[in-house]
Formats: structure tokens, C-alpha cells, sequence
């Protein structure tokens, strides 16, 4: 049988391959500490369920305009004009099933076979892949050497006539640096000038732990730059699947018309779901905020005092991306040895770096209560000390 080469040169999910070794291992009775997951542990806000059923009941239950419910538009608009004073016209908006999946309509969007794609590594697991499905050409920029910072210097120069996008991610996964404003602003301006598009990630814009500064990257009127966002992490919200491009009217309309013939338009109860959430949810993500503040403060005072450890500091989102490859020997010489050491012989689970184009590190995710993390640390601490010995 043969398959379509597109499908057939995409990775296997290197994120989904040690979680499901994890949950394997769990219904097996083992005490495993996943510190693997990519989504907030808490639960949905009450209001936005309650909401959710509301619409069901309703009979909210049909196909929408394909763009999304005007509402929700309108409460995105609004949220983007509150919190970065940008004026954003309703016709700039889609409403996707996922931000991931606004992420893929955007590339299919914008980029044709042979077309080059420019990703600061370490990336977000799907950026490359999503590139790759519309048959353009990643090019990744090492960013371990400039503080996990795309430098405005090495962007331009990897800028090539074939290029035509960016995609950057600040508050950052893997690494939850966030970028300087100054960095975005000479960013945008190289964009501007060499007549290239930017994909500028914003998804845990509510998930900012210190005073560092993030405004939106979208210029006002809507040019080159084009915002993803959703609700996913800021409501813990995953599973509803509803993200959103912000966007030029020109990019949106042809966006609009390929969602209209794949998904024909995002789940509606999930859109009336998300509208109350962006409405009356304003309080759950600053208690999210706190509390992953706390963890975020410990994780890093723990893996501080595991010598030998390095990584940069974690600002935003809820993860860690720590250096490990001071530990690599020759029976655990990679990210996925190391991940799959600890795995079977400490019960934690963590990504590999490889899974985001970094080797020599792996994830932790601080989704989980205070105690499981002191305890998953314990471990970890355990097992780098005994690949010492
Ligand atoms: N961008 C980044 C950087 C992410 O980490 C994620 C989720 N892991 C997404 C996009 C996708 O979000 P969604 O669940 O809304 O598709």
C-alpha cells in the first residue's frame, strides 16, 4: 500500500509517545509522576460549563458561519482592544478548532510547495510538521546560544527568496522565556521590510509569572503580522478545541475559505462555551496565574540545586526546559534515552528536547499539585546523580 508522501514524512508525536508510555505504565498500577502533559491540570471554569449547556439546550447545535459565532468574534476583538489597545475589525478574526488548527490553516494559507518557513528552535513540537503537510521547507535558527532568543541579526540572514514566513512564540514552549519587546519590535521590522509574513504565537499571553512586558505583535492596521491565540490554556479549556487568527481581511477571507471545506466551522457549543468564557471568565486565569506561580517558583528553586542542571529562566507559560546533556554516557547518549531512563527507572515522566528540536534537554511541565512536583524532582535529582556515578 501507498500512502501519500505529505503523511508519510511527518514525525510520530515524540510528546504523545512517552505521555502514553506514562498512562500505559499508570493503568499497570505503577506510581508514575507525569510531568509530561502540555495542558493546565485544572479544570474547566463552572460558568463556562454551565454555559455550554445553556447552548446545548438552546439548540445551539447546528453549523455556524464558517468564520465563528459574531459574538465570539466580538468578545475577541474586545479582549485584544482591553489588553493591547489594538483596534481589530471583526473581518480580521477566524475561529478555528484549536489554535493548532489556525496554526494549519494560516501555512496552507500562505505557503506554497518549496516555500521556506523560518522557526526559532527549540519550537513548539507541530510547528515543522504542520510546515512540512503543506510541503514548504522548515528552516530552524538555533536559539540555545542567544538566551533562547531569536536574534533579529541571524533572522535576517537566514531570510532567503524563498522565504516566506516566521513563526515565533512568546511566552515561549518549551522554554517559557518570554521574548523583550525590543526584540519583537526589530523583528516585525525586518518582516515589514523584506515583504515576509509572521505567525506570531500569543497562545499564554495570561500565563506571565514576572513584570516582563508582552503586547501583542499585531501592527495596527493589520499588516504582515498574524496573531494566534485560543482559549485552550488560558481557561483550561483543551478539549473544547477553539482558537483564533487574527489576521489581514485578505489572509482571513482565504483562510475562511479553507476551513469551509475541511471543518465547515468550529464546534458550536465549544464557541458559546469560549464566549462565556472570555466574558465572564476574567477571574479564572489569575487564579490559575497564582497558583502555578507558587509551583513555578519551586520547580525552579529544586532544580537550581541539582548540579549540573542549566536552564533558562522560566517567565511565562508552565514549563521548564532544562540542559541535562552533561549527563549523557554511553548507554543514555540522547534526550529520549535520558526521558526513557528516568521513565522506567525513576516513574517520572518528561519530553525529550528532541521532540522540539533540542537534544541535549527535556521538558517539565508544572501541572501538577506542589507535592507530586517536590516528589517528581526528588526523583529526578536521583536519577541524574546515579547516571553520575
Ligand atoms: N501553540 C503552542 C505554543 C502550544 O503549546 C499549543 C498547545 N500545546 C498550541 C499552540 C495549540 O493549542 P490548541 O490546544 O488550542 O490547539
Amino acid at each position: 500500500m501507498k500512502f501519500a508522501d505529505r503523511v508519510e514524512n511527518v514525525s510520530p508525536s515524540l510528546t504523545l509517545k512517552i505521555n502514553s508510555k506514562a498512562k500505559l505504565l499508570m493503568s499497570e498500577g505503577k506510581n508514575i509522576i507525569n510531568m509530561s502533559a502540555g495542558e493546565p491540570d485544572l479544570d474547566t471554569p463552572e460558568i463556562v460549563k454551565t454555559k455550554a449547556k445553556i447552548a446545548i439546550d438552546s439548540g445551539y447545535t447546528k453549523y455556524t458561519t464558517v468564520s465563528g459565532i459574531k459574538p465570539l468574534k466580538q468578545a475577541v476583538a474586545k479582549r485584544y482592544e482591553k489588553k493591547f489597545g489594538v483596534d481589530i475589525p471583526i473581518n480580521s478574526i477566524l475561529v478555528s478548532s484549536g489554535a493548532k488548527h489556525s496554526i494549519f490553516n494560516i501555512v496552507q494559507t500562505l505557503c506554497n510547495p518549496e516555500d521556506e518557513v523560518i522557526i526559532p528552535s527549540p519550537y513548539w513540537v507541530s510547528y515543522p510538521e504542520i510546515v512540512k503537510l503543506a510541503l514548504a521547507k522548515p528552516v530552524f535558527i538555533d536559539t540555545s546560544t542567544t538566551d533562547y532568543i531569536l536574534s533579529p541579526d541571524a533572522f535576517d540572514a537566514a531570510i532567503t527568496d524563498k522565504t516566506k514566513l516566521l513563526i515565533l512564540n512568546s511566552p515561549n514552549n518549551p522554554t517559557g522565556v518570554i521574548y523583550p519587546e525590543s526584540v519583537k519590535s526589530e523583528i516585525s521590522k525586518i518582516v515589514n521590510k523584506k515583504g515576509i509574513y509572521c505567525i506570531s504565537d500569543e497562545i499564554y499571553d495570561e500565563l506571565i509569572y514576572t513584570d516582563t512586558e508582552h503586547r501583542t505583535m499585531l501592527d495596527s492596521p493589520i499588516n504582515r503580522i498574524i496573531a494566534i491565540n485560543g482559549v485552550s490554556k488560558t481557561f483550561s479549556m483543551t478539549g473544547w478545541r477553539i482558537g483564533y487568527t487574527i489576521a489581514s481581511k485578505e489572509i482571513i477571507e482565504r483562510a475562511t475559505k479553507l476551513q469551509a471545506h475541511s471543518t465547515s466551522c468550529a464546534s458550536s457549543i465549544s464557541q458559546y462555551a469560549a464566549l462565556s468564557a472570555l466574558e465572564e471568565g476574567a477571574q479564572f486565569p489569575k487564579d490559575m496565574r497564582r497558583e502555578f506561580d507558587k509551583r513555578r517558583k519551586m520547580v525552579v528553586e529544586l532544580l537550581t540545586k541539582i548540579d549540573g542542571l542549566t536552564f533558562p529562566k522560566p517567565e511565562g507559560a508552565f514549563y521548564v526546559f532544562f540542559n541535562v546533556s552533561k549527563f549523557y554516557n554511553a548507554k543514555i547518549r540522547n534526550s529520549v534515552e535520558m526521558a526513557e531512563y528516568l521513565l522506567d527507572e525513576y516513574q517520572i515522566a518528561l519530553v525529550p528536547g528532541s521532540a522540539f528540536g533540542d537534544d541535549k534537554s527535556l521538558r517539565l511541565s508544572y501541572t501538577l499539585p506542589l507535592k507530586s512536583l517536590t516528589e517528581g524532582i526528588k526523583r529526578l535529582s536521583n536519577g541524574i546523580l546515579n547516571v553520575r556515578r
